[in-house]
């Protein structure tokens, strides 16, 4: 397999070793997709990507999860396409699509009344975390094991590099990790315990949480926990922010807070809000929370400051609008999940087939596959995350021979678009078959 690699991308090869001479580890991210070396890609339409050599693969990666249309949609396209021979960057004044997003992101989310663009998900965290402070006035936060909010300093205080146990809190100054309490999910009790303890410090201003749970379900949330979690965080003075980065187009028509029938008092998102283009991200929720970013104006209510060149911008504002107009419009979300809902059947059917003891199941366009038997869900003790993570790594160690087989799969971690077609579950579930020949 790792010869065939090596045959099939010399272009990227080639390009990989220029790489390594500018940027860190010629990479932007690690992941095993970089082994041993990253794919250079060319081109992508729909649910297909072209790398530099001319192959082609099925794209269950998908950008992290942001190309919840797939690639190049180009009924978006075209809208972005017009728009950049007219407009830029109106920084400090105001675009119209600025508005229209942001209504639309009302409209879709429930929870939501006003929005604040951010450039990232991560940024949208961050604000949300600042905006909570400003709020309540309380300097705390909880996060729960395993969940990813970014890259902000205060969430690195359990971000391992996956499988190795090495948390990446490399320059963080420790008082800005400890004033983020860690919690494990679905345990109310640990999370009262954890808000109670932080009265003396002046107590706990938000919970902020993966709706669906750690890395996007990888160890999901019990189905009523988030209701339950919202009362105690109130009860404690403490607001409830939904990551809905990777869930807001994918969970389901309305994210993930449509499919609990829950009321974050803030959401964040990101990735799949501008199908891929930046600058991407965007807090919303009761409009009065939101208002803290009104600095400026003298006035008795708290405010903060949120700021950003690109944030909101006409190119990214149009992307959302668009976006989430072409994904809530009927039938669009609904094949992309019925497509999810057929690739786990038959993989399961594949599994049971060949007598493996492995087990997929999806969240909306959210493909997971698990090395465990169906009845071993939800994981949920505490050494849950680090075990699926370790199981996880073991998986990723196969990554060359699905992409071999025409495939981009984060291996069990996958995603799905609008744009994915019965053909591409054909390859996938071939590509799948193949890495259990080499399981036995
Ligand atoms: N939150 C979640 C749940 C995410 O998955 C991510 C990105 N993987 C982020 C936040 C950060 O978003 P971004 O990469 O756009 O900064």
């Amino acid at each position: 397999e790792h010869g065939q690699f090596l045959r099939r991308t010399r272009r990227s090869a080639e390009l990989a070793r220029q790489a390594a001479e500018v940027l860190p580890r010629g990479v932007e991210h690690v992941d095993p997709m970089s082994y041993p070396y990253p794919l250079f890609m060319r081109g992508g339409r729909g649910s297909r990507v072209t790398d530099v050599d001319g192959n082609e693969y099925v794209d269950c990666i998908l950008a992290g999860g942001a190309l919840s249309l797939g690639h190049n949609d180009p009924e978006l396209n075209g809208a972005l396409a017009a728009l950049v021979d007219e407009r830029t960057n109106f920084h400090g004044y105001m675009d119209e699509f600025e508005v229209l997003a942001a209504r639309r992101i009302a409209q879709t989310f429930p929870s939501v009344e006003a929005v604040r663009f951010t450039s990232s998900g991560a940024e949208a965290d961050l604000a949300a975390m600042r905006m909570a402070r400003a709020y309540t006035g309380r300097s705390k936060v909880i996060k729960f094991r395993g969940a990813y909010h970014g890259w902000g300093d205060q969430f690195m205080t359990d971000l391992e590099v996956p499988g190795s146990g090495t948390v990446l809190a490399g320059g963080v100054p420790p008082q800005f990790l400890s004033a983020t309490v860690l919690v494990h999910q679905n345990d109310l009790d640990e999370l009262e315990r954890a808000l109670v303890a932080a009265e003396p410090d002046g107590g706990v201003a938000a919970v902020i949480c993966e709706p669906l749970g750690a890395e996007s379900g990888l160890v999901p949330f019990d189905e009523d926990f988030h209701a339950q979690a919202i009362e105690l965080a109130h009860r404690y003075g403490a607001l409830y922010v939904f990551d809905e980065v990777v869930t807001g187009v994918r969970a389901a028509r309305g994210g993930a807070q449509t499919r609990f029938g829950v009321t974050p008092d803030l959401t964040t998102l990101g990735k799949g809000l501008m199908n891929g283009y930046p600058s991407c991200g965007a807090v919303g929720g009761r409009r009065e929370i939101i208002d803290t970013a009104h600095i400026g104006v003298p006035d008795e209510r708290p405010t903060t400051y949120i700021g950003g060149t690109l944030s909101g911008n006409v190119l990214s504002a149009a992307a959302a609008y668009h976006t989430l107009g072409i994904i809530t419009r009927d039938g669009v979300f609904e094949h992309a999940e019925a497509a999810a809902a057929d690739l786990v059947r038959r993989l399961n059917d594949l599994f049971g087939t060949r007598g493996f003891d492995f087990f997929a199941y999806h969240f909306g366009t959210v493909v997971r596959i698990e090395l465990t038997a169906p009845h071993a869900l939800p994981l949920r003790g505490p050494d849950d995350f680090a075990e699926v993570l370790r199981r996880r790594e073991i998986l990723s160690r196969y990554m060359l021979p699905v992409q071999n087989a025409g495939v981009l799969s984060r291996m069990g971690r996958d995603m799905l678009c609008a744009a994915h077609t019965a053909a591409d579950n054909d390859k996938v579930v071939t590509a799948y078959d193949r890495l259990l020949d080499l399981l036995v």
